[in-house]
C-alpha cells in the first residue's frame, strides 16, 4: 500500500513525499501555512511557505522568519509534489492547500468560510480525492444570516449609542474579525478607534493590498472627549480591564458565531452579541465538502464527531482526526466552556 499523501503525525499534518508539514504545531524544517492565526501559524519552523497575501500577516505575527510565498492558483513543485494555494475566505490571506502526487489530489482546508466577506477572498471549492475539513461550527444549529443583514444590525446599534453619547466597544479578534467589524460599521461615518493590536493587523492587511476604511489608533494621548460616542474595536482580552474605563460611558458587543447560542452573551456579560463568524456554518461546511467531490473526508477541529457521523450516513466516507488546532482559536475568546450542552 502506498503512503498516504498526508499523514497525521505528532508534529502535525505531514507530507512524506514532499518532506513538509501543513500548519505544524511543533517546530519543523518546512512548514506550509494556511493562515496567520496562532493555532495554525506557530513559531520556530525553519522555513515557511504561504499564499502571497498572507505573507505580511505572518511577518507581523512571527517577526523575521524565513518565508516564501506563492500566488493563489499557482502551482509549485516541492520534491515532486505539486502544491497550490486557493482562497479559503476565512481571513485575509487564508488558504486551502492542494497537494497532487502520483495521480492523487488531497486538499487541506485550514479554516474556511463559504460566504464572501469582501476582504478575505472568495472561497473556492477545489475538487480532490481526499478533503481535510475543519468543523468549528459543525452542528446543524449553526446557520448564519447573510453578512449584509448582520452588518446593518451592527450599524444601527452603533448609531443608537452614538446618538446618546455612548461609546460602542466591539470585541473582535485582531486578525479577521476586526477587519470585518471595521468594514461593517465604517459606513455610519462614526469615527473608529482601534486598540494597538488591531492597528498592527490593519497595517499588515494594507501591506497585503487590501484597502481598509480609515481608523484611528488609540494611544495614551487620545482623550476621552475624542472617543465619546465613537466606535472602539479591541480584542476581547481587554474585557473587564481598566483600559475600557477610558471610554466610559460605553457598551460592549461580542461578534462571534458562538453568539448564536442563547446564554453566551449573558454568561460573558456582554451588552449585546452579533452572530458574525469567520467560519462556515453547518450548511456551508456540507456545501463545501460536497463540492470537492472527495471520496474520503477527514474532519478536524470542532464538532468532528457530529460532522463525520453525518457525512458517513450520507454515504461520504469520513473519519475524525485529532489535531492541536482550535487551542488558541480566534473563536475561543467568547466560546462557552460547555459547548456540548447545545447538542
Ligand atoms: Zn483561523
Ligand atoms: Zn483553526
Amino acid at each position: 500500500m502506498s503512503i498516504p499523501l498526508i499523514q497525521f503525525t505528532e508534529k502535525g499534518l505531514y507530507c512524506a513525499q514532499g518532506n513538509f508539514y501543513l500548519d505544524p504545531w511543533y517546530a519543523v524544517d518546512n512548514a506550509l501555512i494556511t493562515h496567520a492565526h496562532s493555532d495554525h501559524a506557530r513559531w520556530g519552523n525553519k522555513n515557511y511557505l504561504c499564499a502571497t497575501p498572507s505573507a505580511p500577516l505572518l511577518k507581523a505575527r512571527l517577526g523575521n522568519i524565513s518565508l516564501q510565498s506563492v500566488d493563489y492558483n499557482q502551482t509549485i513543485v516541492i520534491n515532486g509534489v505539486e502544491v497550490s494555494f486557493f482562497p479559503a475566505g476565512h481571513v485575509v490571506g487564508s488558504s486551502q492547500i492542494r497537494l497532487q502526487f502520483g495521480g492523487e489530489t488531497w486538499v487541506f482546508s485550514g479554516d474556511y468560510k463559504t460566504e464572501n466577506d469582501g476582504i478575505s477572498g472568495a472561497f473556492e471549492p477545489v475538487p480532490c480525492n481526499v478533503f481535510i475539513t475543519e468543523s468549528t461550527f459543525g452542528l446543524p444549529i449553526y446557520k448564519w444570516q447573510p453578512q449584509n443583514l448582520v452588518y446593518s444590525t451592527m450599524q444601527r446599534w452603533a448609531q443608537a449609542n452614538h446618538a446618546q453619547g455612548i461609546t460602542s466597544v466591539f470585541f473582535a479578534y485582531s486578525l479577521g474579525k476586526a477587519q470585518r467589524v471595521i468594514d461593517a460599521v465604517a459606513p455610519t461615518g462614526i469615527p473608529i478607534y482601534v486598540h494597538g493590536s488591531v492597528w498592527q493587523m490593519q497595517e499588515a492587511v494594507a501591506l497585503a493590498g487590501i484597502p481598509q476604511p480609515t481608523v484611528h489608533k488609540w494611544t495614551a494621548d487620545t482623550s476621552k472627549h475624542q472617543t465619546k460616542g465613537c466606535i472602539v474595536v479591541a480584542p476581547a482580552s481587554t474585557d473587564n480591564s481598566t483600559w475600557l474605563n477610558k471610554f466610559s460611558p460605553y457598551v460592549t458587543a461580542a461578534c462571534s458565531g458562538w453568539m448564536q447560542v442563547r446564554g453566551n452573551k449573558r454568561r460573558n456579560n456582554f451588552d449585546t452579541g452579533f452572530v458574525l463568524s469567520d467560519h462556515a456554518d453547518w450548511d456551508g461546511l456540507l456545501t463545501a465538502i460536497k463540492a470537492t467531490n472527495a471520496e474520503k473526508v477527514f474532519v478536524t477541529h470542532g464538532f468532528q464527531k457530529v460532522l463525520s457521523r453525518y457525512l458517513n450516513e450520507m454515504g461520504i466516507e469520513a473519519a475524525e482526526v485529532k489535531t492541536n488546532y482550535g487551542s488558541e482559536n480566534e473563536e475561543t475568546e467568547t466560546e462557552p466552556a460547555t459547548t456540548d450542552t447545545v447538542l
